[in-house]
């Protein structure tokens, strides 16, 4: 009596796990597709924070920015801003940055 107990349970553990990794399977699966889908229209992954609207990707001297046509946002990474305040030196992003990187020294 109790083997046919410990195999209905082994059954459902594992009917359990195989639904499990195939739902897993399905949401890498739909996650490769949405990445190839970005790719092939030159957009990005990143969805724009404002408004939701997929974000178009461009290359600025080897800085990517990310626009929204719907808002007009454009979007920078931390590291993308960085390399544009470098490139810039004492511009405006230059001036920018110092200001933002001496008070977040001094909160600490
Ligand atoms: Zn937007």
């Amino acid at each position: 009596m109790s083997d046919a107990f410990d195999e209905r349970r082994r059954g459902l553990e594992e009917e359990y796990f195989h639904r499990k990794n195939q739902e897993a399977i399905e949401k890498l699966r739909e996650k490769m597709k949405v990445s190839a889908e970005a790719k092939a229209a030159g957009t990005s992954l990143m969805k724009c924070p404002r408004c939701d609207n997929a974000l178009k990707e461009h290359k600025i001297d080897e800085v990517s920015v990310d626009t929204c046509k719907q808002c007009g946002g454009i979007w920078l990474d931390s590291s993308e801003l960085e390399r544009l305040v470098n490139h810039e030196g004492e511009g405006f992003f230059g001036r920018l940055w110092s200001a933002f990187v001496d008070k977040s020294s001094n909160a600490e």
